[in-house]
């Protein structure tokens, strides 16, 4: 299944609910370039809907370095013939 970045609005002001089954939040480590996939279900264990997710960025931490400063994230979205780009 390709996957494709999406930009669903500010970066401060997307929040959790924005996500859908079909995305998943990448977050890397700039210190080790490590990259995390992140299911939405995971976050919504943790996190209010409603809580933008740059609000908490500062709890990501790098599992092989260590590293928890300016760790980034990006969403990436599922796309092809079952997930329509217009849907
Ligand atoms: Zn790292």
């Amino acid at each position: 299944m390709p996957y494709e970045p999406v930009t669903l609005g500010f970066k401060f002001a997307i929040r959790l609910k924005q996500l859908t089954a079909r995305d998943v939040l990448v977050v890397t480590c700039p210190a080790c370039h490590k990259s995390y996939y992140v299911a939405p279900h995971i976050l919504l264990e943790r996190y209010h809907e409603h809580r933008p997710i740059e609000s908490f960025a500062s709890d990501f931490v790098c599992k092989r370095c260590g590293n928890r400063h300016d760790m980034s994230w990006r969403i990436d979205r599922a796309v092809g013939p079952e997930f329509p780009r217009s849907a």
